[in-house]
């Protein structure tokens, strides 16, 4: 479980959700697609990325789960994509096409980038200014469920049943780096 917090939710007639309007599409069945963007609710994790549900304007159903990683490390994200669908969501059928149009959007559309990354910033900055927000039990509980995941606390949970989270932690950062570094000593 990961606390991820609803941007409307916290910021409701922001009006800054976006819609895809797709017509005639070659994969995709024509419809109105709404981002919805969640965040990560931890005011202390950096993880700096932006978690977009894809739903249907028709159907309300969910068809997608994208993340979009705002530094552009491939390390960083499943298959070397970014944005990348959500490995522990349960995707939907058009996921993969709608992964693309969520890419083709991000790719073109600077401004928007930048959103995403100002909206994470105020969840960031609101979680902080509001310790007594009711969203801190469920970044508590996380953080501890995390905590005894990575020292293997948690009996019988391998790496394929670790909760989803953002993958942002410190100690992830110092492995990828170790990582890097070892691959570096290799090449010499
Ligand atoms: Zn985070």
């Amino acid at each position: 479980m990961t606390a991820y917090v609803d941007y409307e939710d916290l910021f409701p007639g922001s009006q800054e959700t976006r819609h895809l309007q797709v017509l005639s599409d070659p994969v995709l069945p024509a419809d109105k697609y709404v981002l919805e963007e969640r965040y990560c609710a931890d005011p202390a994790c950096d993880c700096r990325r932006a978690r977009l549900e894809v739903v249907s304007a028709r159907t309300r159903r969910l068809l997608a789960v994208v993340c979009y990683a705002f530094d552009d490390d491939p390390a960083e994200t499943p298959d070397e994509q970014n944005p990348y669908l959500e490995p522990m969501a349960s995707q939907g059928r058009h996921a993969p096409g709608l992964r693309d149009l969520v890419a083709h959007v991000i790719e073109n559309d600077a401004a928007y980038r930048k959103r995403l990354e100002r909206h994470y910033h105020d969840v960031k900055r609101f979680m902080a200014d509001h310790p007594d927000h009711d969203l801190h039990r469920a970044v508590s509980a996380d953080r501890r469920v995390m905590t005894a995941f990575a020292t293997g606390i948690v009996e019988g949970l391998g790496p394929a049943t670790a909760p989803s989270r953002p993958r942002d932690h410190a100690m992830e950062r110092r492995k990828r780096k170790q990582r890097r570094q070892s691959r570096k000593r290799n090449r010499r």
